[in-house]
């Protein structure tokens, strides 16, 4: 195990017990100041650290890359170096924010131009993002989506258990969390119906999802072995992909999803290493029927992350209506890479691959709206009385992860985001 994931460590910045970002996870994002343009930085506890300020103090001098990348608006050019300078980078920070290390700890002057408190920046879009890919690799999900919208007896479909179902999302709607978005307007068709309607859709929903950021790009042509496909993995995020289950249910057939699922995608702004969430690997569940050969990995590839759903009302305090983790998924993140990229379809620095939503066996881990509610028959109960069948305008949906183990405790922060009415 790298020494950055060492429990013991401690940082000379003070990190509040049960805090998301001690020093031995150190993430990557892009801030801004009021007036400055953003560029890189890291955070423990509650600081957040301007690397491209920290590079002006020579600290990542003689490491072998331009440190330039990180004054830059997106993480792009600083992942394409390679996962090795990554780990470099964490070393460095992990070494300098030790606290026996007096370097910056004393230089008073330095602090002030490096550190600033969390509260006084601006998170912004970590990556450029090209390309963005929603799997649907939850068995649990796909089998309570399938019971709803077919049967239980045909709730999986035949290809489920061969290969990791998605399909191409879209990019230019992924956003930071705290951006809100409008409730989409589109074509539904009401069951009892038999001519569509258009207008705001009455079914909006959320998706608990985890995504890796693709951190080396391949030519077209050429597939991602399994074997190698963490070596493409920079790191992951939480992802929240809205739905508008009416629109949806709609227009997604034959092709899959469409506009019910492109008006807006909320990430989370700190990208957390593979290597910071070293100490959380764990085995996957068996896969029966055995995969195919391109399919099949060795080594432990999923991750103990628990991961929840928050929702607040207009006024109200935060309720927790999920509770799951990320363990749960049937397909990992290397037979997702892997089977994206067998037919030689290339991948490129900052694509977004999202997990599919992520739900657990009771209805309290449920990882969807439409889930909890079985497609809105029976509404949540919120303890102030009232009630949700779906997300209405106002309403807040806040997604947390973080990873636990012998008192270390490895977070992602949140991606919140707010519904707005739909425009006129
Ligand atoms: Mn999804």
């Amino acid at each position: 195990m790298d020494k950055t994931n060492n429990p013991d460590l401690r940082s000379w910045i003070e990190v509040e017990k049960g805090s998301d970002f001690p020093i031995q996870n150190l993430p990557f994002g892009i801030f801004r100041r009021p007036g400055k343009p953003p560029s890189a930085a890291t955070r423990i506890g509650d600081t957040i650290i301007s690397l491209h300020a920290l590079s002006t103090h020579s600290c990542f001098k003689d490491k072998g890359f331009d440190p330039d990348v990180f004054n830059r608006p997106v993480l792009n050019d600083f992942i394409a170096l390679g996962k090795l300078f990554g780990r470099k980078v964490r070393e460095c920070l992990s070494a300098l924010f030790n606290e026996d290390n007096p370097l910056l700890r004393d230089d008073t002057q330095a602090k002030e131009e490096i550190l600033f408190p969390v509260q006084d920046v601006e998170m912004m879009m970590p990556v450029k993002v090209g390309d963005y890919t929603d799997f649907y690799s939850n068995e649990q999900h796909a089998t309570n989506l399938g019971t709803i919208f077919r049967d239980a007896a045909n709730a999986l479909n035949p290809n489920w258990k061969h290969l990791p179902v998605g399909y191409h999302g879209r990019s230019s709607s992924i956003v930071i969390s705290g951006t809100p978005i409008h409730r989409p307007k589109g074509q539904t068709k009401p069951d009892s119906s038999s001519f569509p309607e258009f207008g705001p859709t009455r079914q909006l929903d959320y998706e608990l999802e985890v995504a890796f950021i693709a951190g080396k790009a391949t030519l077209l042509g050429e597939p991602v072995s399994i074997a190698e496909a963490e070596d493409h993995i920079f790191g992951l995020i939480l992802f929240n992909d809205l739905s508008a289950r009416d629109i949806q249910k709609w227009e997604t057939i034959p092709l899959g999803p469409f506009l019910g699922k492109d008006f807006g995608s909320i990430v989370s702004p700190w990208i957390i290493t593979l290597d910071a969430l070293e100490p959380f690997r764990i085995p996957g569940p068996e896969q029966q029927p055995p995969v195919l050969p391109y399919l099949s990995f060795k080594g432990n590839h999923h991750f103990d992350i628990h991961i929840e759903v928050y929702l607040q009302l207009p006024g109200q305090k935060e309720v927790r209506v999920c509770s799951t983790n990320y363990k749960n998924i049937y397909w990992n993140m290397v037979q997702q890479l892997a089977h994206q990229t067998v037919n030689g379809c290339n991948i490129n620095v900052g694509d977004i691959y999202s997990s599919g939503t992520i739900s657990g066996m009771d209805p309290g881990s449920y990882g969807s709206m439409i889930e909890l509610t079985r497609n809105g028959t029976r509404p949540v109960r919120l303890p102030d009385g009232s009630e949700r069948r779906f997300i209405e305008d106002h309403d807040t949906i806040i997604l947390r992860g973080y990873a636990e183990k012998n008192g270390l405790r490895i977070g992602f922060g949140e991606a919140s985001v707010t519904i707005l009415p739909a425009k006129d």
